[in-house]
């Protein structure tokens, strides 16, 4: 028979929105469990210098952030599960989540800290300099491409915003879209016609990235996707910016999402469509998806999974 465990608030995902939720829900003595998910620690896994996390004068490393969270988790009394959820029931309380091997959890809460994952390009090449030369995310590491030449991908609002951010360190930024025209809002697009340090290239794709990859990358192959001609363009960093894909899988036709697939919350509120269900970070944040957001997101979750305990255990 399969195991059943018990907690006020259970939390499924362990990026910082996971963690903060947790460690304000042991704060509050609700004894949350947390299920960490395939990959412990999400985007910032995969992250190597961060300098944006307020508290830290020196530059630490992602990893590193993600380990002190989850120690300072444990430390106030989560109870942390390395599982993974692959079903979930929120049709009655206690809400269920069933674990890979069949282990239910049930919580008189739910938190969803499930996150995102930036969409990348699919090149073996991107592996290997990733942290080399590589970036999903401009505002993280854009200040480490100070006076450099860099390129950025897409053709969202997203490659449009960083392409912009981006000219405030980069002495260039090459914009490489697969088609003619953006998909960006017309004003982003004037403001990145209007850019001097912003060059265009269109129609083409990124076909591989080089360098050495003990020191980071220093070039593309670029292909036009129109002739199949194939050019090399010069450039300190990379920057993918094609769009991200929140892990939601699990609770489609169950709460409420938008069309790209977010969980939605009420405003200034982490509340789901089902009263007792919250979701923070990522996984309802298509804006500002940093770790910091993430965190904040966490705490005012697991601030409301309290007040609603509370107002449950007055009736
Ligand atoms: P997006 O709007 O989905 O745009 C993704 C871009 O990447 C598209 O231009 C797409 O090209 C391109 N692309 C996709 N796969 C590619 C591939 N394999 N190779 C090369 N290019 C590829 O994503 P986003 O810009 O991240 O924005 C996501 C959502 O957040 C949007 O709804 C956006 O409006 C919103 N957002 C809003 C703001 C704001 O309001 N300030 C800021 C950021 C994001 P095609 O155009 O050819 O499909």
């Amino acid at each position: 028979m399969s195991e059943t465990l018990h907690s006020k608030v259970l939390i499924i995902g362990s990026g910082p929105a996971g963690y903060t939720a947790a460690i304000y829900a042991a704060r509050a003595n609700l004894k949350p469990m947390l299920v960490t998910g395939l990959e412990p620690g999400g985007q910032l896994m995969i992250t190597t210098e961060v300098e944006n996390y307020p508290g830290f004068a020196d530059v630490i490393q992602g990893p590193w952030l993600m380990e002190q969270m989850q120690k300072q988790a444990v430390h106030v009394g989560t109870n942390l599960i390395n599982d993974y959820i692959k079903e979930v029931d929120f049709s009655s309380r206690p809400f269920k989540a069933i674990g890979d091997q069949g282990t239910v959890y049930t919580g008189d809460t739910v938190v969803i800290c499930t996150g995102a994952k930036a969409r990348w390009l699919g090149l073996p090449s991107e592996d290997i300099y990733r942290g080399k030369g590589v970036s999903a995310c401009a505002t993280c590491d854009g200040f480490f491409f100070r006076g450099k030449e860099v390129v950025i991908v897409g053709g969202g609002n997203s490659a449009v915003e960083e392409a912009l951010f981006l000219t405030n360190f980069c002495s260039k930024v090459t914009l490489i879209h697969r088609r003619d025209s953006l998909r960006a809002e017309k004003i982003l697009q004037q403001r990145l016609f209007d850019n001097d340090k912003i060059e265009i290239i269109w129609d083409h794709q990124v076909e591989e990235i080089k360098g050495d990859p003990a020191l980071g990358m220093d070039s593309l192959i670029l292909k036009n996707v129109k002739t199949q001609e194939t050019q090399t363009l010069k450039a300190d960093g990379l920057f993918v910016a094609i769009g991200h894909d929140p892990a939601t899988d699990l609770f489609k036709g169950k709460l409420d999402m938008d069309d790209s697939g977010y969980i939605i919350t009420r405003p200034d509120s982490t509340a789901t469509s089902i009263e007792g269900v919250y979701a923070a970070g990522d996984v309802t944040d298509d804006n500002y998806r940093q770790a910091v957001t993430a965190a904040g997101m966490g705490c005012m979750a697991a601030l409301e999974s309290d007040r609603f305990l509370a107002l449950k255990s007055d009736n």
